[in-house]
């Protein structure tokens, strides 16, 4: 349920709303807006007693909520959500482009990806230092030691950094590298990092789950914003399917999906989802011709070589042209 306050009431009858909703063995979420503050009300299985509320003062309405999550949820957040770091807004309405390579693999690579990256246009690089491996013998990434060199990155650059955390305890010290947090999608159900997540105060990019439905995507944001982090961005990678042409399917249709049943921002991740670099292109205009806030793309600067995900990594020339047609869509946005 939303208890909408009217448009004068104090900050003491927003207090006395959230006590009272605590009576009754809930939680209370002030969600200040432009005009008035609503009341998110968490914890409650079935229908609430809506009138021991309408009777507070200061109380204009109270809405129920139909959707599972709550503080997710448009119903709650009418508005659309714009996550903003430095200078870099996610969600204002011009799509923001993350770029680098799959892995952080030595403080060269990452730093002439960076150049290249920057100069034609991303905002924030991305790069993992901890990387969640389908094999054991694969390449498991840097670890702390690529975290440094991240650092370096944004020092040299001034590019915004994003990077993975995969496990509750690399989190910590993920969290003091970087600007975004990335929550891989084979993490999307690890409840216990998610709620981690939902404690620092670093904005999240939350990936859907390999086989997650929108529902149960939306819910794992909901952990993140239920334990206080209301900056989350979702990112669309590919959901697996019986299509055998791609790694994965970019589901476009989970774009607008989003949109309309939450506030958040969404961008999407064609490189993963292709698999392979020649549909990058192609696939990052449908994303954004469907409305997604940004792209987080693979460039390396010598692919044959990368220690992971080299298939689907853009050269630098494909990443400079990608960055062409997307300038030229946005006259159409
Ligand atoms: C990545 O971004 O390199 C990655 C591992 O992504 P995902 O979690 O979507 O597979
Ligand atoms: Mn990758």
């Amino acid at each position: 349920m939303l208890v909408v306050m009217k448009n004068d009431a104090s900050e003491a009858q927003v207090d006395a709303v959230i006590k009272e909703i605590e009576k009754m063995g809930y939680r209370g979420v002030p969600m200040p807006g432009a005009i008035r503050t609503a009341i998110c009300v968490l914890g409650n299985k079935g229908p609430i007693e809506a009138g021991r509320l309408l009777a507070i003062e200061g109380v204009k309405e109270a809405i129920p909520v139909t959707r599972p999550y709550k503080l997710v949820s448009r119903e709650t957040h009418p508005d659309s959500t714009i996550v903003t770091i430095g200078d870099v807004k996610i969600g204002g309405g011009d799509p923001v482009v993350m770029a680098g390579p799959c892995a952080v693999e030595s403080e060269e690579q990452a730093l002439t990806i960076a150049d290249i990256v920057k100069k034609h246009g991303a905002r924030i690089f991305r790069g993992g230092a901890f990387k969640p491996r389908t094999s054991p013998y694969s390449f498991q990434g840097l670890g702390e030691k690529g975290l440094k060199i991240l650092e370096k990155v944004r020092k040299e650059t001034g590019l915004l950094i994003i990077t993975e955390a995969t496990d509750t305890e690399n989190l910590v010290s993920v969290e003091k590298a970087t600007d975004i947090i990335q929550i891989g999608a084979r993490n999307m159900q690890n409840y216990a990092l998610l709620r981690l997540a939902g404690q620092t105060r670093k904005p999240i990019l939350l990936k859907r789950g390999l086989a997650a439905t929108i529902e149960e995507w939306l819910m794992a944001a909901e952990y993140i914003m239920s334990e206080g982090n209301s900056r989350v961005i979702l990112c669309e990678r590919g959901i697996r399917t019986f299509a055998d042409n791609t790694r994965n399917t970019l589901d476009l249709s989970a774009i607008p999906s989003i949109k309309e049943a939450s506030h958040l921002p969404i961008i999407a991740d064609p490189s993963h989802a292709a698999g392979r670099r020649d549909y990058v292109i192609s696939l990052s205009r449908g994303a954004i011709a469907v409305g997604a806030d940004g792209l987080i793309i693979e460039v390396h600067h010598d692919p044959a070589h990368a220690m992971s995900d080299g298939m689907q990594s853009l050269y630098p020339h494909q990443f400079e042209q990608l960055m062409q047609e997307l300038n030229k869509l946005k006259g159409y946005l």
